[in-house]
């Protein structure tokens, strides 16, 4: 297949005047938001989407609002070039890469009151923690937009009761961010399907909640966890990994993959099972923020298993925090589950 570089679509503007253009000729649009840096697990989100659209557009933004000021904004990697080079290459490639510069400067945008505010700080990386301290709000739930005045970002959407756990707990402003700027995404490219891997599981199931309740005319699909061969769920910031740590990180499939066969074998008690994991990563050398068994749909935790849950682990190898989850079925046999030894 001929291969094409995508279009670059890096203002708001032209990105939606593309999208009205392309459905008015009755096109269906697929959208598939990620944070650059791309490994085959964003790639199989695209193949995914591939099957339900006729164009597809991939947003590659940073999002400041997704991190609070002590978090890895400033080390996040990108590659810019590496990522359109990827796309180029996929068979049927991309149509339009968005790439924003900054999702939260309405400078451009006129205001509401008519007067511009020319001081947007929204590309700030790492750096307003004094700004929430003189305002006397609580640290923990800013982010790297914050601002304390004038006519910047200040409207967020929160998914209450899905966002307060796993991910949630330690890291109080991230799905607030992220349903804030996958909302502005659907509102600027107007997709008719986005699709979203559920290695980050609580992120899909809050975004599917929030199209729910907000009404977006958008089907989202989740699209299944891309391993690397040893099993290590594929993730930009594997690259921060040592060798050695990397080698570490392993115990999370390990012990996940171990755990679902024994639940499929007849070993329903959570605590047992959660004990297993946070063992065998501990004495890895890993440290864990979690290690929960939570109902699919609505991630409350579970005593016993009877019903779809999903296992979902955080723990940090150096300075990498990774997450990885898997969904156990106890109705299913577990013949199909891959064990890495
Ligand atoms: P990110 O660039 O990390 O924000 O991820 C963008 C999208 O890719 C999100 O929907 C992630 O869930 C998805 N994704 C990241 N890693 C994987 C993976 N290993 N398998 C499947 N989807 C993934």
């Amino acid at each position: 297949m001929e291969k094409r570089d995508p279009e670059i679509i890096t203002e708001k503007e032209l990105m939606r005047t593309w999208s009205r253009f392309m459905r008015a000729q009755g096109k269906i649009i697929g959208l598939v938001p990620t944070m650059g840096y791309l490994h085959q697990g964003h790639i199989s989100l695209i193949e995914e989407a591939r099957k339900y659209t006729d164009l597809l557009v991939v947003s590659i933004y940073v999002n400041p609002g997704q991190f609070s000021p002590t978090e890895d904004l400033s080390t996040y990697p990108s590659d810019f070039r590496g990522d359109i080079d990827k796309l180029t290459a996929l068979p049927g490639g991309v149509d339009v890469v968005f790439h924003p510069q900054n999702l939260y400067d309405y400078r451009n945008n006129g205001s509401e009151s008519g007067d511009n505010d020319t001081s947007s700080g929204a590309t700030r990386r790492n750096n307003n923690s004094g700004d929430a301290k003189e305002e006397g709000r609580e640290e923990a739930v800013m982010s790297c937009i914050e601002r304390q005045s004038g006519n910047a970002h200040e409207t967020w959407i929160r998914v209450e009761r899905l966002e307060r756990g796993l991910c949630g707990k330690s890291r109080p402003v991230f799905f607030r961010g992220v349903a804030t700027v996958v909302a502005k995404l659907f509102n600027i490219v107007e997709p008719d399907v986005a699709v979203f891997g559920k290695k980050d599981y609580q992120q899909w199931r809050v975004i599917r909640r929030m199209v729910r309740d907000l009404d977006f005319p958008i089907n989202v699909i989740g699209s299944e966890i891309v391993r690397d061969d040893d099993g290590l769920a594929l993730s930009s910031r594997n690259v921060r990994l040592s060798t050695e740590e990397r080698e570490k990180a392993l115990s999370i499939n390990m012990s996940l993959s171990r755990a679902k066969i024994a639940a499929q074998n007849g070993q329903v008690s959570c605590s047992d099972l959660r004990n297993s994991v946070i063992q065998a990563i501990q004495e890895a050398g890993g440290k864990v923020d979690y290690a929960e068994i939570v109902s699919q749909e609505n991630l409350e935790a579970v005593e016993e298993i009877k019903s779809p849950v999903v296992f979902s682990v955080a723990a940090w190898f150096g300075k990498v925090r990774l997450i990885d989850n898997m969904e156990i079925d106890v109705r299913v046999q577990h013949v199909n589950t891959q064990v890495w030894t």
